[in-house]
């Protein structure tokens, strides 16, 4: 078994090799693919980094180079570079045409690809993720952790992201305590994962309503591991990477500073701009918000977030306790 994962291993770092190459080296590559990074900004030193690279737009470009090599045909489909077509039984590339994101694993290794496309075909997917294989568990991955861990652990906060190209532009500006989730929403994996490395949490979510929803979601469960969560979001319509390019690395950096609020105020600000005056709603949120705060293991953070939010929800902290009580009493 472990010698067929390193064979997976070995065929996916080929197939960076490959997609690396195409990018810089091929006319078709460099007038596609490259011109697609520059016109984003990243710099080379940037794609050496992540290991970016461009897929030919062939129908078998990497099985036929893999063959030649002497590849196992059969361990490209394992890896999920090579897909077979239903009707005709017929092999080709999974990635065609596409700009290449290696997701790496936390120790370096290439465990999968994101991959971009580059028309703007409305019906075709923006991006393109390997499969689940057996190297690749989507739902333990962060993208980025590996380039990420080292500044994470001197920051002692990691910035969580929802996309590739925001990960490569705050590195790019050197902001390198950065992952990202992919655009699915949080796992209690992936969350251990980022607490072997600092107990802080800053989300930083595209500021459109898809982004609110998730940064509101999945969240309890990174309380519950103990971790302090905090939130930014962006002004409409931006993400890190398109706010990080508009303003540059320092205005960034303040802007981090200046608009984080912890997860339990975001998310109080939030349901009570929903509630309104409807003291019905109101008193949903008031529930839901003891809900969030008795996951918090700490009870010296509880009664730090029974102070703040009382005052935000207008209601005596002494309620909030006993009601929070009653739920941890019933959870044992
Ligand atoms: P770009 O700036 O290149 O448009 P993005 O990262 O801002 O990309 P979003 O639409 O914000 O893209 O999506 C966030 C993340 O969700 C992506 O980086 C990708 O990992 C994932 N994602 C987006 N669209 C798809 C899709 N159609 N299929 C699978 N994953 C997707
Ligand atoms: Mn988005
Ligand atoms: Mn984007
Ligand atoms: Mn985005």
């Amino acid at each position: 078994r472990q010698t067929e994962r390193e064979s997976l291993y070995i065929a996916l770092n080929y197939a960076k090799t490959f997609f690396q190459e195409n990018l810089l080296q091929t006319d078709e590559g460099r007038g596609i693919g490259l011109s697609y990074f520059r016109e984003r900004g990243f710099s080379a030193p940037t794609l050496a980094a992540f290991e970016l690279g461009y897929s030919p737009d062939q129908w078998d470009a990497l099985l036929t180079d893999a063959t030649k090599k002497g590849y196992n045909p059969t361990v490209l489909g394992k890896a999920g570079l090579t897909i077979v077509r239903e009707e005709s039984g017929k092999t080709f590339d999974r990635f065609r045409g596409r700009v290449m994101f290696p997701i790496h694993n936390v120790s370096g290794r290439v465990i999968a690809f994101g991959a971009r496309i580059l028309k703007t075909d409305p019906k075709a997917p923006k991006y393109l993720n390997s499969p689940e294989t057996d190297v690749y568990h989507k739902s333990q991955v962060l993208y980025g952790i590996f380039q990420a861990k080292q500044t994470i652990r001197q920051e002692d906060v990691c910035y969580l992201t929802e996309g590739y190209t925001d990960v490569i532009s705050l590195h790019q500006a050197g902001i390198k305590n950065v992952v990202a989730s992919s655009g699915t929403s949080l796992t209690i994996e992936q969350i251990r994962l980022i607490s072997r490395f600092t107990p802080n949490v800053t989300i930083l979510y595209d500021g459109d309503a898809a982004g609110v929803k998730a940064a509101l979601r999945g969240l309890d469960m990174v309380l519950e591991e103990g971790l302090n969560v905090s939130v930014v979001m962006f002004p409409d319509g931006d993400d890190p990477d398109s706010f990080v390019r508009k303003v540059g690395a320092e205005a960034f950096k303040a802007f981090i500073k200046q608009n984080a609020h912890d997860f339990i105020t975001f998310k109080t600000d939030n349901l009570l701009k929903d509630a309104g005056d409807n003291p019905f709603k109101r008193a949903e949120v008031i529930s839901e918000i003891v809900g969030s705060i008795s996951r918090i293991p700490d009870p010296i953070k509880r009664q730090v977030f029974f102070q703040t939010t009382a005052r935000q929800l207008k209601v005596d902290e002494q309620t909030l306790i006993s009601e929070s009580n009653r739920l941890i009493r019933k959870q044992r």
